[in-house]
């Protein structure tokens, strides 16, 4: 899951184990929150265990593609039709200036 930072937007990105890891020290505080240091400019995160535990339940069902990588497939897709679109919009332009 990944936790955009309230004070530079850095995104971080908790694995499961950092997840569960959360919870556990959630469970032996007896709060509802846990504090997530941003990786960049170490602010701390304040996240609701509810987002934890919607995160945790997200990783259980994971399918075997996780979320990021999904948009990165959904990336590279848009990625190859741009390319083949600027493909076909040079070769048009090739053949107009060469009726010129
Ligand atoms: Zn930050």
């Amino acid at each position: 899951m990944d936790i955009t930072c309230w004070n530079c937007k850095t995104v971080t990105a908790l694995d499961k184990a950092a997840v569960e890891a959360a919870l556990a020290a959630m469970d032996a505080s007896k709060l509802g929150f846990h504090d997530v240091a941003c990786a960049s400019c170490g602010k701390s995160n304040r996240t609701a265990r509810d987002v934890f535990e919607a995160g945790l339940a997200a990783f259980n069902a994971a399918p075997e593609m996780t979320k990021r990588e999904i948009n990165q497939a959904h990336k590279a897709e848009k990625a190859a039709k741009d390319k083949a679109k600027a493909e076909r919009a040079a070769v048009k332009a090739a053949v107009r200036k060469a009726r010129k």
